[in-house]
Parts: structure tokens; C-alpha cells; sequence
């Protein structure tokens, strides 16, 4: 089902980003992978689960859509159309984040991350800051110990958020790779979750597997969100929290690649 928000956008470019080096907006056209999101989505709504490659009695009961229908909602699903060195259309597609707690599901792309590595970051991570927040619980609320352990937590968890971001590596077209830092444009903070999207997943397996990205489309799929914004079956644009700052760089080289 494509709703009538959906079929507003549903032309327009929905993957863009400033690039800082060339000093020019980059984009990719949405138009070509919308008939490819519509397939994706009669298949999402008739298997209700993302492993519809497998027989249904090989099924991983965790890739199931039943959990985008409760009270954690959707999320989004993409479509990168793309060119080998022949000239042949390979498709892509991404989930956001993981599903279910799963990160990797043959048939979709990978994250950007090794998902054992950054496991095991957030569990060293948990062993620093568990003993502060047990400690700050102890302690009298606005005592001038609690503000100092408090503060200390924060730089804790500033420092494993650093460890995390540095696990990933952020590719582009011209062959340039660079860590999530170095590539996010704005000056402000990395959301958490950034690199975890549809458009970034999509973008960092063509890079690396030398494939020409021709057209991306996003849609939103399962339980509407709290507020109300995001619907099932509408296409929207990459997010311009954590994907547009990094798309700049990601889709820097794209118009230019020669197959
Ligand atoms: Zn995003
Ligand atoms: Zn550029």
C-alpha cells in the first residue's frame, strides 16, 4: 500500500548531501528504485518477514515484521539501484539498524560496523559506566559528590561513544575513505546512530564493491511513528540528522564514476 503522502514525494530527490570538498550538493534521483521499493514492500506485506529468500520453515522467527507493528514501531527500508563494471543492474537493499537485535541477514546489505567488534565495545563500556550509575544512586541528589560523579559518567560515556564511532569507516566513489568524524559535516555532535541508516549501508557496500549507485528511495514501513510523521508505505528523504551530514562525502565522485 502506498499512501497519497507517498505518491507526493515519490519523484523527488531524496538522497543528498553538502560536500565539503567540492563545495556542491551531491545527490542521487529517487525515481528508478521506487518500482523496486513498491516490489519490496508487496513482499515485506505478504511474508511479514525480511528473510522471504529463505522457506518459511528455514525462517529466523527474529526477522519477522511482527515487532514494526507494536509499540517499537517501524523503521525505514532502501533501495539502491546500481551498475557493475558490465553495465548490469545489481539492487541493493537495507533495513536501519537492526532488526530485532540482528544486524546481518543474507539478501540485505551489511552495516558499516563489525557487528562482534561493536558488541564488545558497548559491553567493556557497560563495565565502566555501570559501577557510576550504581554509585550515583547511593549517593544524596545534588550533593556535590552526586554532580561530580555525574559529571564523570558523562566524560565516560563521551569516551565509549568515541570507541563506537571509531569502528566505522565511511567510503565515497573516488576511492577516499574516511572515519565517521572526518566525514560528518556539521561541527555539532554525531547523533548516536549515525552510519546505521538505509542511505549509508547502501551507499558503503557499492562503494567498496565497486558498483555505480544510479537511483536510492527510502520508505518507511510497520506501526506509524509516535508523532505521527512517518507512515507505512510513504518514501522519504534521507534523514537530515545523521544521513545528510555524512551523504556529502559518501556520494562525493558518484556523477563522475566511468563504467
Ligand atoms: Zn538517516
Ligand atoms: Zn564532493
Amino acid at each position: 500500500m502506498v499512501t497519497n503522502e507517498g505518491k507526493e514525494n515519490i519523484d523527488a530527490i531524496s538522497c543528498f548531501g553538502y560536500c565539503k570538498d567540492c563545495g556542491e550538493i551531491h545527490e542521487l534521483p529517487s525515481e528508478l528504485a521506487i518500482p523496486h521499493c513498491l516490489e519490496l514492500m508487496a513482499q515485506l506485506g505478504e511474508h511479514r518477514r525480511i528473510d522471504f529468500d529463505v522457506a518459511l520453515e528455514d525462517a529466523d522467527p527474529r526477522l519477522s515484521t511482527d515487532g514494526l507493528y507494536t509499540a517499537m514501531r517501524g523503521r525505514m527500508f532502501g533501495i539502491l539501484v546500481c551498475q557493475d563494471a558490465e553495465g548490469k543492474e545489481v539492487i541493493l537493499r537495507a533495513f536501519s539498524s537492526r532488526h530485532n537485535g540482528v544486524w546481518n541477514v543474507s539478501g540485505w546489505v551489511p552495516p558499516l560496523v563489525d557487528e562482534h567488534r561493536f558488541v564488545a565495545e558497548v559491553a567493556l563500556g557497560n563495565l565502566d559506566i555501570h559501577p557510576l550509575t550504581d554509585l550515583i544512586a547511593t549517593l544524596p541528589k545534588e550533593s556535590k559528590e552526586w554532580y561530580l560523579k555525574i559529571a564523570e559518567r558523562r566524560i565516560v560515556s563521551h569516551g565509549i561513544l568515541a570507541k563506537l564511532n571509531a569502528l566505522y569507516e565511511i567510503h565515497n566513489f573516488r576511492n577516499e575513505k574516511r572515519s565517521l568524524e572526518a566525514a560528518f559535516y556539521l561541527e555539532k555532535g554525531i547523533p548516536v546512530g549515525t552510519g546505521d541508516c538505509c542511505a549509508p549501508k547502501l551507499l558503503n557496500y557499492a562503494a567498496i564493491h565497486h558498483l555505480k549507485p544510479i537511483s536510492m528511495a527510502e520508505f518507511f514501513w510497520g506501526k506509524e511513528t509516535a508523532s505521527g510523521h512517518r507512515k507505512e508505505g510513504a518514501f522519504y528523504a534521507s534523514c537530515a540528522e545523521k544521513c545528510q551530514p555524512l551523504l556529502g562525502f559518501m556520494l562525493c565522485g558518484v556523477n563522475n564514476l566511468i563504467h
